[in-house]
Parts: C-alpha cells; sequence; structure tokens
C-alpha cells in the first residue's frame, strides 16, 4: 500500500505538496495556539497520515507502553534514503561496531553513508511543546522544496519519536481539558505521569525497567545506531529561556573527549541560530552536567554516541505564564544571579511566555540540528568509528568481567547478564553456566561505569570554595546494587558462546523458598503530591506478582483498610500529615491550589486510623522519609540522628553505603551478612529500650569505621552514619512496624535489598 502511495506521489510530484496535510487542517484545531492541546492519539494519527501522504516519511512501531498504548517513530529523509532504509542502518551498524572492517571500508561507508540523528519529544508528559512542534516540523520536512531543506534530507536520516511517553501525554491532556477555563487551569496533576515510575522515566536508562525505556534503547543501540541524540525537554518557568549544551561540570573521563566536542558544535550552532532569530535567554554550562548515566541521552555517552539534552523554559501547559521581570532568578549550577554573563549573554527580559514561544525556540534549534549533521556529516560518522576504536583499544588482552555461575543470587545475576545483553553489549557463556563480558567491544566503556565503584569528581569554580555537586545521584554500580558477585580478570582460554536470549528466574528469587501461610493483602499510600516512589513500590510488587492496592488520604481517613501490610513509600513528613511541604520563612511562596477532590493528606483520622490498623494486627512498613513520620506519629523509641543536620555537615546526593545486617530476624531472612543499601537522604536512626510491652529489632546497621561506609558515590559527613541503626523492626499492639532509613527498592535498581521488602510482607502473615 505504501509503496503504491510512493508510486502515485512520484508521478504526481508538482502537486505534492497540496496533498500532505498540516497538522492544524488534519486535526481540525490550532496546533500551537493557547489553551489547545493535540493529545498522543491525535498525533499519532497526524503522523500515520503523514506516511501515507509522504514518501520522505515512514512510521515505526516502536513497542507498546506499559498501558497498552502504542509508540511511535517517524523515519524523516529524502525518499531515496527512505527507500535505502535498511541499507542505511547495515552502514551505520558496521560504523559502530567497526571490529573486522578495514580502514578502507570504513571510508567506504563515510562517503556515502548518512548522518543518522534521533530526536525525542516529551518524556516527561508536562514539557508537552515539543510533542506539537513535532507534528509541525515533520509536516514542513515533508513538503519542503528549497534546496537547502533537500539537500539536509540527503544527508541526514531524522527518527523522530513525538512522544517517549504516551501513557503520561494522555494523563497530562486529559487533565489539562478537563479544568480549562476554571482556576484549576495549567496546574500540576496530582498523580504520576507514567504508570510507575513519573519523572523518573528518564532515570532508567542504564536499568531498563519499563517498555518505553526498552523500545527506545532497541531503536537506538541495536537498530539504528545513531550518531546523534537530542531529548527535548522543558525546565522552570522564572530562570533562562533554553539551556542548549555544552554541558555544565563535572565531566566523566571516561567519556571519549570527541563527544564533548561534538555536543558542543552541535549546540554553538544551535544557539548562534536562535540568537540570529532574536531569541532571547539562551544560556550554556548551567545545571545541566556531562557526568550522570540515568538520562535518555546520558547512557549514549559511553556508547560513543553525542547525546544533547534541551530545556525550555515553561507555560503552564498550553496557558500563557506572565512572568515580572522582578520575578527571573538564577540560583543554580552557571547563573546564581540572573544577569548577562559569558555564558548567557542575552537574558530575556520578562512578559508572556506562551507553549508557542516554547516551540519556536525548539523547532529553530531542530532545524538547525539538521543543518550541523549535514554539514559535519563525514566528520560525524568518522568519529564514531573513532570512538569505538577507542574503546576496543583501551582494554587490555583478555580483559573481562566473569558473572560466575556459583553465586548466593544466580537468578539476579542472570538479570544482570540480560541487562547487558539487552544494552547490545556483547555477553558470552561458557559451559560451566558463568557468563563473560569482553572489554575490547564497542560498549566497553559502558562496562566498565556500570561494573565499577563511582568516585565522583569533585570540581571547584574558584579555590577553597564549595565543590559543584552532582546533577542526579552518585552511583550506578549495578553488581553491588544489585548483589552480584563480578570478577574483573583475564578471560581463560575456554570455549564461549555470545547469548541473546538471557532468561532470568527473577520471580522466584523473592520467596526464596518460604512458604506463605497466604499472600499478604498489601496497600501503598499515594498522596497527592504524586509520589514517585510510591510508583516504583507498585512496580516493584506488580513485577513480582504479590497484588496491591493504592490508597489516598480519603481512603485511609474513610476506612475500613482491610489489608495485612500498608507501605509508606518515601514521602515527606509534612506531606503526609498536610498533603504539602512545611517551607521556612524564607522559602514561602505561592502553593498552588488543588481541586478539592486532590486536597489533604492523612491528618489527624488518617493518623488514627493506620494506628488502629497497626493496633489491630496490621503491619506498617516505611521508607526513608516516612520513617519520620511514623516515629512522631506512633512515638516509638527511634530517633533520626540526623534529622535537622546541616547541609555543610552532611551531604549525600544518592550513594551506595554498606549496612550489616542481622541474621536471626523474618525480615533479614536470606541475607547476606552485608550489603550495598542505597541511601540519599539524612536519615541514620537511634533507638532505645522500649516499653516491656513492645519489641524492637535493630535489623541493619552502618558500619564502626567512617571509612567503611561508603562503597560507591559521594558522601560528605559519612562519619555520621557510622554505628548507627539503618532498619529497625517494632511491635505495636498486635501488629508490627518496620522501618527502613534507605531506598531498598530505589528506582528499581536495587536488587540486592528488594528481598528485605518482601521479607516484611511475608512477616506480615506470619503466624
Ligand atoms: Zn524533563
Amino acid at each position: 500500500m505504501k509503496r503504491v502511495l510512493a508510486l502515485l506521489a512520484l508521478l504526481a510530484l508538482p502537486a505534492l505538496a497540496q496533498k500532505v496535510p498540516s497538522p492544524s487542517d488534519f486535526l481540525n484545531m490550532q496546533v500551537g495556539a493557547d489553551r489547545t492541546l493535540a493529545d498522543y492519539k491525535q498525533i499519532r494519527s497526524y503522523f500515520r497520515a503523514l506516511d501515507a501522504a509522504s514518501p520522505r516519511v515512514e512510521v515505526e512501531v516502536m513497542g507498546k507502553t506499559v498501558l497498552g498504548e502504542e509508540m511511535i517513530m517517524a523515519v524523516i529523509s529524502s525518499e531515496e534514503n527512505i527507500r535505502n532504509k535498511e541499507r542505511i542502518k547495515e552502514q551505520s551498524r558496521k560504523l559502530a561496531d567497526p571490529r573486522g572492517l578495514t580502514d578502507a571500508e570504513a571510508e567506504a561507508i563515510i562517503r556515502d553513508g548518512k548522518t543518522i540523528v534521533l530526536v525525542t519529544c516529551n518524556i516527561h508528559a508536562s514539557e508537552i511543546a515539543s510533542s506539537q512542534m513535532a507534528m509541525e516540523w515533520a509536516h514542513d520536512l515533508a513538503v519542503a522544496n528549497d534546496p537547502e531543506t533537500k539537500r539536509r534530507l540527503d544527508n541526514v536520516v531524522l527518527l523522530l519519536v513525538p512522544s517517549l511517553n504516551p501513557d503520561g501525554e494522555t494523563m497530562i491532556t486529559d487533565y489539562y481539558r478537563k479544568y480549562v477555563g476554571t482556576k484549576y487551569e495549567g496546574g500540576r496533576l496530582p498523580w504520576i505521569y507514567h504508570h510507575y515510575v513519573g519523572h523518573d522515566n528518564n532515570r532508567d536508562f542504564f536499568m531498563l525497567t519499563q517498555p518505553e525505556t526498552r523500545n527506545l534503547n532497541r531503536i537506538a543501540y541495536h537498530e539504528w545506531n545513531p550518531q546523534l541524540f537530542v531529548d527535548e525537554h522543558q525546565m522552570g518557568s522564572d530562570g533562562p529561556r533554553m539551556f542548549i549544551p555544552p554541558f555544565a561540570d563535572p565531566v566523566d573521563t571516561d567519556v571519549h573527549p570527541l563527544i564533548w566536542r561534538e555536543v558542543n558544535i552541535v549546540g554553538a550552532n544551535m544557539a548562534h541560530r536562535l540568537e540570529q532569530a532574536g531569541k532571547a535567554g539562551l544560556i550554556y554550562g548551567y545545571s545541566f552536567d556531562a557526568y550522570w548515566i540515568g538520562g535518555t541521552r546520558n547512557t549514549g555517552w559511553w556508547k560513543n554516541v553525542t547525546g544533547l539534552l534541551l530545556e525550555t523554559a515553561s507555560a503552564r501547559i498550553a496557558t500563557p505564564a506572565n512572568i515580572e521581570p522582578s520575578e527571573l532568578h538564577g540560583g543554580a549550577k552557571g547563573l546564581i544571579e540572573y544577569k548577562a554573563t559569558i555564558n548567557h549573554p542575552n537574558p530575556w527580559k520578562g512578559g508572556v511566555w506562551r507553549m508557542r514561544d516554547i516551540m519556536d525556540y525548539e523547532r529553530i534549534a531542530s532545524d538547525s540540528l539538521l543543518e550541523t549533521a549535514m554539514i559535519y556529516r563525514a566528520d560525524f560518522l568518522r568519529n564514531l568509528v573513532t570512538r569505538a576504536r577507542a574503546a576496543i583499544a583501551s582494554a587490555k588482552p583478555g580483559e573481562a568481567y566473569r558473572i560466575p555461575k556459583q553465586q548466593r543470587d544466580w537468578p539476579t545475576a542472570q538479570h544482570l547478564a540480560w541487562l547487558m545483553a539487552e544494552h547490545n553489549v556483547e555477553v558470552r557463556q561458557a559451559d560451566n553456566g558463568d557468563y563473560w563480558i569482553p572489554l575490547a567491544q564497542p560498549y566497553g566503556k559502558f562496562v566498565t561505569e556500570m561494573m565499577e565503584p563511582q568516585r565522583y569528581p569533585e570540581v571547584r569554580l574558584q579555590a577553597g570554595k564549595e565543590i559543584l555537586r552532582p546533577y542526579d545521584v552518585a552511583t550506578w554500580t549495578l553488581p553491588l546494587m544489585m548483589g552480584v558477585e563480578v570478577e574483573r580478570t583475564t578471560m581463560p582460554r575456554i570455549q564461549t558462546k555470545v547469548v541473546t536470549d538471557i532468561k532470568p528466574e527473577t520471580k522466584e528469587v523473592i520467596r526464596r523458598g518460604q512458604a506463605l501461610p497466604k499472600m499478604p493483602r498489601v496497600a501503598t499510600y499515594k498522596p497527592w503530591s504524586a509520589s514517585i516512589d510510591e510508583g516504583w513500590t507498585r512496580w516493584l510488587l506488580d513485577t513480582y506478582g504479590v497484588p496491591v492496592k493504592s490508597v489516598t488520604p480519603q481512603d485511609v481517613q474513610k476506612g475500613p483498610l482491610p489489608y495485612d501490610a500498608i507501605i509508606l513509600a518515601d514521602i515527606n513528613k509534612e506531606i503526609l500529615k498536610t498533603g504539602s511541604p512545611r517551607r521556612s520563612e524564607s522559602q514561602i511562596r505561592y502553593e498552588e491550589e488543588m481541586p478539592p477532590e486532590y486536597r489533604g493528606g492523612l491528618e489527624k483520622a488518617g493518623s488514627e486510623a493506620l494506628k488502629k490498623f497497626v493496633s489491630d494486627g496490621g503491619t506498617l512498613i516505611a521508607f526513608d522519609d516516612s520513617c519520620e513520620y511514623v516515629i512522631e506519629e506512633f512515638a516509638l523509641p527511634v530517633r533520626n540522628a540526623l534529622s535537622g543536620v546541616k547541609a555543610e555537615d552532611y551531604a549525600n546526593p544518592g550513594s551506595l553505603v554498606r549496612l550489616k545486617i542481622r541474621a536471626d530476624h523474618p525480615v533479614t531472612k536470606g541475607m547476606p551478612s552485608e550489603v550495598g543499601a542505597f541511601l540519599d537522604s539524612a536519615m541514620a536512626f537511634e533507638t532505645t529500650s522500649p516499653a516491656t510491652d513492645m519489641q524492637r529489632w535493630v535489623l541493619a546497621t552502618y558500619p564502626e569505621d567512617e571509612r567503611d561506609v561508603l562503597l560507591s558515590g559521594w558522601i560528605n559527613g559519612a562519619d555520621r552514619l557510622t554505628r548507627k541503626a539503618a532498619a529497625v523492626a517494632l511491635t505495636y499492639g498486635k501488629g508490627k512496624i518496620v522501618l527502613f532509613g534507605f531506598r531498598p527498592q530505589n528506582r528499581g535498581q536495587t536488587h540486592a535489598t528488594f528481598p528485605m521488602v518482601f521479607n516484611a510482607l511475608w512477616w506480615s502473615v506470619a503466624p
């Protein structure tokens, strides 16, 4: 059908442009206008129409989302390139993995190869402008007849993903349309904009826990091997208008420096074209660093792909924001005060800011991307080969990681091997079952980055001043997080074969042979603050087949609570109590009003209901911040020794710490005597002797010597943790309480501590 249409279009060439509908005409709405949004289904239907009408556009299905929506990507290029799609893919694959490729063969591919550019939009569903812009951009590329655009399309293949989060986009457009015209118009969603992980969908690109992440990973690293990857985001409304790389410090020195040189070329041209168009407020070297690995395009840095992030200031979804000049401020790394600096030479002066402005900025940057990808086509292809060869050459002869079959938790070890293969890392298996990952391969740097402990590079901008803080967490060491034994060694001369279809036996790991009297009835508490950690908790239980329900503040207050266990995920104490965070005098600012049905916290009634639930025999399980609420409301003989600690005395953006585990308790059953746990808050317990009708057990403690605390990441003030408790279990009336003073299920990554969560659930139904 497609081929017939393409043929017809060829015959009727002069009329072609008229036959390709614009998004506004096709959807019968003014795309980009105030208070107007195309939703995901409309966007997808438009791209399907473009595919049918234009030989330059081909829509590919990427896979399904968590909620079963179809994810699409448009391949956009010249008609000839679209026809030669498979050959172009094959050429790019050879450049990305040049093992066995001679210089002459590489040069031949570089001579007629195309730059492959991946652009992803709308991963954060409320950052919605890029998904609207994508339709207009695709349309204009489909109909353009000017020589410059045609030259770009001849040299570049654009892979355009209009939304990396279709489910979230549907949630956002539904909610926006429901409240448009009311005083709640443009307000935040009272739940997370992804079924499980909300904003953390952009923290998942090394762990690949979500189908959307895996779909993109397949497109990028198995199928297309793009040289450039640009992810389009939005940021706050009251600072610079648009962040375009160069990135801020620190930099990971294992990433090939040509990555940063290419990032800077692409970014500089974007800013240049925007400035020419009279667009103010562009900034580089701001906030977003060149070190953290978890985001869409970041993971690619260690896979030799040049990844850029764009962040444009937000409106209130599709509602204009009116910003007074005095409301504009700096306050982030790279712009302390809001004024002209070399990385921000033309500050925006304030005024009305609309979704259309965001789309215009994004469009100029996106067009500039194609221009640069065309101009530097041969360089970008050649540099990819250079980077891949450098990664291969950096390994010592025979250097490899071994994942031995003989280990405590083989199913989780299999999961790690599966994950590496899913990343298109070459994983081999020996006859005895051991997995081997040779380092002399194009993604060798990525393997090392995921296997070794992180030591955060401390960078100061002025002598004696504070170091630059990490953008996100400071650790991603998989063997420690997953509790898997891995050895870096030299590969012996043994027979191994490449394995690509590893099927881990992960579901069985959770019960560890424990016979349960019954499956516990489990609920997680879902505040109206949109708790991402609550989502991850549901993900964990759903993934391992433990049925779970979410309960709202109103559900808890109203009762009944027919559950064996209730989990309070990592939620701020004030949000648990009242629904909104408490701010100090200096932080007081406007708190947006939510619709009445989405207001409030547990309040007094909810607290009483939880106490009755536990007194009557239920089990309450608290993660991280929620422990403070439980300690206070239940008057437990436990205190957080780090409560109120000053930032200069203790700081930890997210690191792996060593815990010593007590052996003889149901919650620690099957755990090793030491484990790496993920900690990102100021929390460490001191317990005291309880009254005679209460029992308490310290389940996990920090080491005595501060040098033993940190396993991977960065902590300032680790001495504050020594000898403190990290997890405590107590009885309370007929029920039980378990306090985890860390994140036992952090972002679906911490397999090493998942069993403690399940054990706590099993304990709730123990006789
Ligand atoms: Zn974002």
